[in-house]
């Protein structure tokens, strides 16, 4: 893993980047600098051994001019303030790229998920849920999935906000949490949603390079919610899927492996050590692979000036949020390796959940081809939007992308003022 850094303060570093392309007025990077709201809360769990537990959450809200606040819960045990901090601006500056109409947040619980059994992952999130209280809402701040979490965690938190509502209110509350299970109000789609958007920032790529993605390859870091989708995307559409690797090691496969047969070993082992249809390889080796590209989606700070000078690849696709730190953006830069900016890649997944947002308000039910196909549409509108604007202003992907996030919200501030 690359050395250690300061998250929100790399984030900010975009923002006076793309902040120099596209002026963006004082006042407007000042209010954008720091977090609305950041919620700590410590609450006590009863453990299956019969001893309390005090966990440790956080919630923190960074913008909502454009919409509610919007972003994921993460179960991990070294979450901090400044990673909280950073993801939850992320999500600020993705709906904004995405002309999403939500703002950015994220929250997580201080806890090491694959330790704990299902009845205290369900004591954590329902009691985590009800320490935040008010602090979220189905029209004020709306979590999500993120690491650690998933569609399980949602039904929980959606049962818990509903069931802490006056009964006439109850149904209404439905679209509080979204990357719920279809069954109780999730939409169709979510679950890929994230990894369908990396392929579908994979097949653009490809086609503004002109590179044929039947017979191209990849490899794939992290194989979990985004990883193992993006990667079975990916091979449906002829990407061969080389290497792999997660919390648990690095496996190896020159001539392409069954993503789909590893998919169904993470399902049932947790993780991708012990799969027979690749060799176990070196982190070395697994940086070095040959492929065309790239897909990082585990967490942030994977990729510093060691692993970008290693990397044999034509582009990298963020599926994770900031894998790449500014060292390894520069090396990667310098070695001619695009970046598609994970602000981008990685909406899929917010954009399939503002698309389950609206079926809840509306109490509809789109069918999966609805769902693909505006996702579809959504995912290239941002590529086009972001490759023309990085051409405009002669500058990286990855300051286009903020540049036309801050565009969004400059205009906003301007148009209402500030209050009072
Ligand atoms: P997940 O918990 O489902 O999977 C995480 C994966 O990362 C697992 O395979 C785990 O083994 C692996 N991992 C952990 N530490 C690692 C390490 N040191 N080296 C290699 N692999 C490691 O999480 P996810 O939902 O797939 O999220 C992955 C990334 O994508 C995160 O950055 C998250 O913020 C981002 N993201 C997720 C979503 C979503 O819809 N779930 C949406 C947008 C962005």
């Amino acid at each position: 893993m690359a050395e250690r850094y300061e998250f929100y303060r790399v984030v900010q570093s975009y923002i006076e980047q793309a902040s120099h392309v596209m002026e963006l007025p004082h006042d407007v990077s000042v209010l954008l600098s720091e977090p609305r709201n950041e919620v700590v809360v410590n609450f006590p769990v009863r453990m299956d051994n019969g001893k309390l537990e005090i966990f440790t959450g956080y919630r923190i809200q960074h913008n909502n001019l454009l919409g509610p606040y919007k972003g994921g819960i993460r179960y991990h045990p070294d979450v901090n303030r400044d990673e909280i901090k950073a993801l939850a601006s992320l999500m600020t500056w993705k709906c904004a790229l995405m002309e999403i109409p939500f703002g950015g947040a994220k929250g997580a619980v201080r806890c090491e998920p694959s330790t704990l059994s299902t009845a205290e992952l369900m004591r954590i999130t329902r009691r985590f849920t009800h320490q935040l209280g008010v602090n979220i809402g189905p029209d004020h701040d709306i979590p999500a999935p993120d690491v650690g979490t998933g569609p399980q965690e949602m039904a929980w938190m959606m049962d818990t906000y509903m069931n802490s509502s006056s009964s006439t209110q109850k149904n209404a509350q439905r679209a509080v949490v979204t990357g719920k299970p279809v069954a109780v109000g999730g939409s169709l789609g979510r679950v890929k949603a994230t990894g369908q958007g990396v392929a579908h920032c994979v097949s653009e790529w490809g086609q503004e390079n002109g590179l044929k993605l039947d017979g191209a390859t990849a490899t794939v870091q992290g194989f979990g919610n985004v990883g193992s989708h993006a990667g079975l995307i990916l091979q449906d559409m002829g990407v061969k899927i080389v290497a792999v690797s997660d919390h648990s090691g690095h496996i190896i496969q020159p001539k392409g492996l069954d993503a789909r047969a590893l998919y169904e070993h993470v399902k049932r082992d947790g993780r991708i050590a012990g799969f027979g249809g690749a060799e176990s390889c070196s982190q070395d080796d697994f940086f070095s692979a040959k492929a065309d590209f790239f897909i990082p989606a585990a967490l942030e700070n994977q990729v510093g000036e060691n692993e970008a000078r290693a990397l044999n690849v034509r582009a990298v696709v963020e599926g994770a949020n900031g894998p790449c730190n500014p060292a390894g953006d520069r090396v990667l830069a310098e070695r001619g390796i695009e970046v598609v900016p994970d602000i981008l890649a990685n909406a899929g997944g917010v954009t399939v959940s503002y698309y389950e947002w609206l079926q809840n308000k509306r109490s509809e039910r789109w069918n999966l081809q609805e769902v693909d196909s505006k996702l579809e549409m959504a995912m290239i509108r941002g590529y086009q939007r972001v490759r023309d604007f990085s051409k405009r202003h002669k500058c990286s992907r990855r300051v286009a992308a903020y540049g036309l996030a801050l565009e969004a919200l400059a205009e906003c501030y301007a148009l209402r003022g500030i209050f009072p």
